[in-house]
């Protein structure tokens, strides 16, 4: 079933041209056909030709027709593929720039208004601190914003530098998971948390890995359409540690599933949830794992609920602790 559906989105060919930004006539699925059927047919000319022992040099001229319609096709594809690499590039470029600018103005509107609300309090009235408080946080939230666009053409330009430090897994979970305290609140989500004795130390960048698991415990919370129920485990599987954050929330719709770890990529059922996202931290978090030497993974099912986790290898040195 899963193979039909990726066999049909390989060959969709109107999809992958508006993905690329091409014309149909241009989408490489469509010339790879095109080349596919013009080899068979020559395959097939030729079969006739040699078949009525025509002379040689009618086999010389279809053969290198064949050839140049081959090679035709063949630069077309190559050209559009430097086309839509070249674009990419400077998307990415350009993400990464605008981001880096965004950042100073931003950073100041937070500290103007912070310094509004520590001190010049009095002399606002409740309202006017209330209009402020507004500020701050919309402000954090554009903040965070521009940081996974960073993070986002980092990964995309093969830039995003993992540090490379001891971290105590079972304390980091603990720590993210309190920091979620007041989001779970808001949401009316119980979070229990289970982590078993003796869980190895790692090797890792802890920033970013605090960012993975923050981005799963919050997933978790925010996709619940009903008394949530978060379960954050950690626990030891032979030459890994593996955590994992279950939920009883919304689930995925299984045709979407594929595209989960996409960056932009939201859910028709999250998005009507009108639970504010980018679709940006599960492509974050998927590329930061892969790229620490871990592996990350899901199940789902809509309306039954969602169980994201990732696993780490333990070093030998820290086995032994
Ligand atoms: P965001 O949450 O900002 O939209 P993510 O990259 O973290 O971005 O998640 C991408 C999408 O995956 C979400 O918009 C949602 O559709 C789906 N998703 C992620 N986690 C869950 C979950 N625990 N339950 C249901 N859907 C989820």
């Amino acid at each position: 079933m899963k193979l039909a559906r990726r066999l049909a989105n390989e060959f969709n060919i109107k999809k992958q041209a508006e993905n690329l930004g091409v014309s149909v006539w241009q989408a490489p699925s469509l010339m790879f056909i095109m080349m596919g059927v013009v080899s068979i047919s020559s395959m097939l000319i030729l079969y006739y030709l040699l078949r009525d022992n025509r002379s040689v040099e009618t086999l010389v001229v279809t053969e290198a027709l064949t050839v140049a319609i081959i090679f035709a096709l063949g630069s077309v594809v190559i050209r559009n593929f430097e086309v839509v690499a070249q674009a990419n590039k400077m998307k990415s470029e350009f993400v990464s720039i605008a981001s880096h600018q965004l950042k100073t103005p931003l950073s100041k509107v937070s500290w103007a208004a912070e310094l509004l609300l520590l001190k010049h309090r009095e002399g606002l009235n409740e309202e006017q601190e209330k209009i402020i408080s507004r500020i701050v946080s919309a402000n954090d939230e554009m903040s965070r914003l521009v940081k996974d666009l960073l993070d986002v053409a980092r990964i995309d330009q093969g830039n995003l530098f993992l540090a490379n430090e001891k971290i105590e897994l079972d304390k980091l979970v603990e720590e993210v998971v309190a920091n979620n305290k007041d989001l779970a609140k808001k949401f009316g989500a119980k979070i229990n948390v289970i982590i078993d004795k003796e869980i190895p130390s790692i090797t890792g960048d802890k920033r970013r890995i605090a960012i993975v698991i923050e981005n799963l415990i919050s997933n978790a919370i925010k996709y619940a359409d009903r008394d949530g129920f978060v379960e954050v485990t950690l626990r030891k599987e032979k030459n890994k540690v593996v955590c994992c954050v279950k939920d009883n929330g919304v689930g995925i719709p299984e045709d979407q599933q594929d595209n989960i770890f996409e960056k932009f990529f939201r859910s028709e059922n999250a998005v009507k949830l009108r639970t504010s996202g980018t679709g940006l931290g599960l492509y974050i978090a998927k590329n930061t794992i892969d790229q620490s030497g871990g592996d990350m993974w899901f199940k789902s099912i809509e309306h039954v609920g969602s169980l994201f986790c990732f696993s780490f290898p333990i070093n030998k040195k820290d086995a032994q602790r």
